[in-house]
């Protein structure tokens, strides 16, 4: 494999990525909720259910207006976006929007589910030639020791894979790795830190406020364009960004009594920001963000988008990205990875078909349509594909 100190892979992770993990699509996001609130077994407190009862309430009232428009209130992107823009034009209050963000957080809590709890496991070899400079990578024990192969929860492979921790030391150096994602769940947060690398979320420009998380070692940016199920932003002075270890739904009340160490008031709101609605309102919050991910795709050499639709609804990205893409000098592959059981798959891949360049697309354009789970748990494809895994042997499937 040639080293080269450009080679800068960009990860953009939409909900497919996660859908491995139990996160529920975009489009049966409600239908989960609904699940949650009405089985006594998931344990939802009576707050949380009246949290619940408020969004339903919500969607019902929204549905009147079916004869008229149609518009797909399952969707739990449209229906966030809907209650966003019925909150600034004044026609219903904080509570249903906070209602709203609430329930996309818990739903994203108890659907998604911990590694080794029915998710599924990669096994790989090393080439014997590097088995002694695996052995030192592995020395904190990220990775299972079996006889001749090794294991590992299928998005801590991803995440090790993507970051070079499986390549040689001297190539690793020459290497760069950045994730965008839409997501707002843990799922790629939690497989780099059991890998010991911490997210970089480039909040601000100064540190953002954080509650108990560790400040030194290996980092690698993690840009949630859309928030994250551990950030808050103070409702008061709206100037100061919280970030948690765990999800604010995880200890809601330690969450409301978080102090903002700016306006020291206790105000701090859940950051979750809806795909279908201008971000206006969140750019000073969110500007660091979207500034590195601009930059990140210019510089990028291969950029890999999995599992992301690219709805309609979200205009903006499509903008960055061509923008951004326009200033691109240096991008050898775009690989896009997308499930074809999910109905959009084939308008999907006819949209990268129109956005593209014909000499680029024929060139450096791939469009793999059996998912992350197949494209990463079985075979080098992806090896190949990102130039990573200099270590690894062929064998490389589910246990
Ligand atoms: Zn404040």
């Amino acid at each position: 494999m040639e080293s080269s100190p450009h080679d800068r892979n960009v990860f953009i992770l939409g909900a497919g990525f996660s859908a491995q993990a139990g996160a529920p699509l975009l489009d049966d996001f409600l239908d989960k909720s609904r699940e949650f609130k009405d089985d006594p077994s998931f344990g939802l407190e009576a707050d949380e259910r009246q949290r619940f009862e408020d969004v339903f309430k919500f969607r019902r009232e929204m549905a009147q207006s079916r004869d008229k428009v149609r518009i797909d209130l399952d969707n739990i992107e449209e229906l966030f976006g809907l209650v966003e823009l019925s909150r600034r034009l004044g026609r219903n209050n904080e509570k249903t929007r906070d209602a709203t963000v609430y329930l996309i957080a818990k739903t994203l809590e108890l659907a998604v589910k911990a590694p080794g709890n029915g998710r599924r496991e990669v096994v790989f070899n090393v080439k014997p030639e590097h088995n002694e400079e695996f052995r030192v990578a592995n020395q904190h024990g990220r990775f299972k020791v079996g006889n001749a192969v090794f294991g590992a929860d299928i998005y801590e492979y991803f995440a090790a894979l993507a970051c070079g921790l499986l390549d040689v030391p001297p190539r690793r150096a020459t290497i760069a790795t950045a994730f965008i994602t839409f997501n707002y769940d843990l799922v790629l947060d939690r497989a780099l830190q059991r890998l010991q690398i911490q997210p970089d979320y480039q909040l601000t420009a100064s540190s953002p406020q954080t509650s108990g998380l560790p400040e030194s070692g290996p980092t690698c940016p993690v840009l949630k364009l859309h928030g994250s199920a551990n950030w808050g932003v103070c409702g008061k002075c709206g100037k100061r960004v919280l970030v948690l270890p765990d999800k604010f739904t995880d200890s809601p009340r330690d969450f409301r009594f978080q102090e903002c160490d700016r306006c020291h008031k206790q105000s701090f709101q859940p950051l979750l920001i809806p795909p279908s609605w201008d971000k206006s309102e969140y750019y000073l919050m969110m500007r660091p963000v979207w500034t590195k991910a601009f930059a990140e795709l210019k510089v990028a050499t291969r950029i890999c988008i999995i599992g992301y639709s690219m709805p309609q609804s979200d205009m903006f990205f499509k903008y960055l990205l061509t923008l951004a893409l326009s200033q691109n000098h240096g991008l050898s592959r775009l690989i896009v990875i997308d499930h074809n059981a999910n109905t959009h798959t084939s308008s999907l891949r006819e949209r990268y078909d129109q956005l593209l360049d014909p000499v680029f697309h024929k060139r450096r354009f791939t469009f793999n349509d059996d998912g992350f789970e197949m494209f990463f748990g079985s075979g080098d494809r992806a090896l190949r594909a990102l130039g990573r895994g200099e270590m690894l042997g062929g064998n490389i499937s589910y246990r």
